[in-house]
């Protein structure tokens, strides 16, 4: 059954639709790629998925309970405790150092910074970023940058990874790296990942495709098998 899921999902901004009765949906542990051309409604149908945006019509839908209805406070709270996020531009703050950056999902979750930091540097430890915990964020390369990312995403140990174009800003070299990082910490924690790219060659590390056209969702390849 579903972990995450969007039935017919309607939303426009403004006079532009951008989902058109979307639905889609990713079991426990699933790695799903949402394909499709620029301005297709990909990230808007994350941005459902996670709670971030509201469509005002159809159900999305997180371990069976409809999350649409909720309000920003409650959803604030579920995207806080259960998903976490890896976008095109990290979004990382600049100014703190990379420890802290990994480690802002439990401070905002009120674990006391001691613990937190510790965790962050166990994570930076295994994406190959021993090292760098006391640096500015804003000091390191793209690919430096996507790593402290997934740290940040992983950290609170979210059912659902929501990663939107996260090689977008990357050499294909790098963009592989952080897939492999990202694909190896999803499967050891069971993670379900909703994969949103563009690039053929970063969708191929799921198990299932989806592509979008139009603000519809249809299915692409079969599963892959060995995975
Ligand atoms: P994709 O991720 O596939 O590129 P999006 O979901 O970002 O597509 O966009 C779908 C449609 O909605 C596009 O026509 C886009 O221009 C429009 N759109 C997306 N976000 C906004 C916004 N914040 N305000 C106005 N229009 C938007
Ligand atoms: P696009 O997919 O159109 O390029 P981004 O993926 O960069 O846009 O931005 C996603 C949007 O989601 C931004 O408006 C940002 O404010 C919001 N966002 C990013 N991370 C979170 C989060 N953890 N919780 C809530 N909202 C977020």
């Amino acid at each position: 059954s579903a972990l995450i899921e969007a039935r017919d999902a309607v939303l426009s901004f403004g006079a532009t639709p951008a989902l058109r009765g979307a639905s889609f949906e990713a079991g426990p542990g699933e790695i799903v790629a949402v394909m499709g051309p620029s301005g297709s409604g990909k990230s808007t149908l994350l941005h459902c998925l996670a709670g971030i945006l509201t469509p005002e019509k159809g159900e999305i839908r997180f371990d069976g309970q409809r999350i649409d209805g909720l309000d920003e406070q409650a959803r604030s709270t579920l995207r806080r405790q259960h998903f976490g996020f890896v976008f095109q531009f990290g979004q990382l703050v600049p100014e703190l150092t990379v420890e802290e950056n990994v480690a802002l999902p439990l401070l905002l979750g009120g674990i006391r910074r001691a613990g937190a930091l510790r965790q962050a540097c166990g994570w930076l430890e295994r994406l190959g970023l021993e090292g760098t915990q006391g640096r500015r964020s804003g000091e390191l390369s793209g690919g430096q940058a996507q790593r402290v990312a997934l740290a940040r995403g992983m950290i609170n140990r979210p059912r659902v990874l929501f990663a939107d174009e996260p090689t977008g800003s990357l050499d294909s070299l790098t963009g592989e790296q952080v897939m492999d990082l990202m694909v190896a910490a999803a499967r050891e924690q069971g993670t379900t990942v909703v994969l949103v790219t563009h690039e053929p060659r970063v969708a191929m590390y799921a198990d299932r495709e989806v592509i979008v056209r139009d603000g519809t969702v249809h299915a692409l390849t079969a599963e892959r098998s060995g995975s």
